[in-house]
């Protein structure tokens, strides 16, 4: 994946696209590329539910019925998570917002610090393709690495490669679950792409392609859209 990205200047990236997507994917790889902070609302929840905190408890049930978790409570903590010194500048928001409140919550923090969105990005799965990503995908119990059983397989189905540690499914990639996912998608967070179209800002990617395509086209979707 040597494709250049631009570094020069802050990028304040949201990244949208249905639940299977490959948005985490990419954030992580951009990231890492950039130095700069990933802010992925769904592993700060799934933090928080891990540690049992208050927000943890709340979200949880949502969580596992494939539901959204109320606005108020993700907005503010990713309002507390970019304003610490280490967003001051640049971050790269993967699942939020998932909701067109959330979108404008989003607009008046930043207004607020006097800053504005530089990347608007979109990547587009089609549906059968998003449930064979989702239902087939393995996490390991102990060090969190992730599997898939068809693209990228540990040895053994059930046994991390890296550490030992058991595979599971995900409470939320089970197929019933994965469908309510794309349900609340379509109803919820459909409209947030219509939200940045209407300012002329969304840049789409095809998501379909393998890692290394879609982040060569993101890289370039970075260098032409102006900051
Ligand atoms: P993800 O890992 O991004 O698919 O998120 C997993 C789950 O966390 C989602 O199915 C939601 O229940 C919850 N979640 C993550 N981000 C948001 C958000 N921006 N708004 C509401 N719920 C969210």
């Amino acid at each position: 994946m040597g494709a250049p990205v631009s570094p020069e200047g802050a990028i304040r990236a949201v990244f949208l696209g249905p639940p299977g997507a490959g948005k985490g994917t990419q954030a992580k790889l951009l990231a890492e590329r950039l130095g700069i902070v990933h802010v992925s609302t769904g592993d700060m929840l799934r933090e928080h539910r891990a540690e049992g905190t208050k927000l943890g408890l709340e979200a949880a049930g949502h969580m596992k019925r494939g539901e959204l978790v109320p606005d108020d409570l993700v907005v503010k903590m990713v309002e507390e998570r970019i304003s610490r010194p280490d967003a001051a500048e640049s971050w790269i928001l993967d699942g939020f917002p998932r909701t067109v409140p959330q979108a404008r919550a989003l607009d008046s923090m930043l207004e607020k610090a006097g800053k504005t969105l530089t990347h608007v990005v979109y990547f587009g799965v089609p549906r059968g393709e998003l449930i064979r990503r989702l239902t087939r995908r393995r996490t390991c119990g102990s060090c969190g690495a992730i599997w898939h059983l068809d693209f990228h397989p540990s040895r053994e189905p059930d046994r991390c490669d890296r550490c030992g540690g058991p595979l599971e499914q995900r409470d939320d990639d089970r197929l019933e679950v994965v469908e309510r996912r794309l349900q609340e998608y379509a109803r919820l967070t459909e409209p947030v792409l219509d939200y940045y179209r209407a300012k002329g800002t969304l840049v789409e990617i095809d998501g379909a392609r393998s890692p290394e395509d879609v982040f060569a086209s993101l890289s370039e979707a970075l260098e032409r859209t102006p900051s």
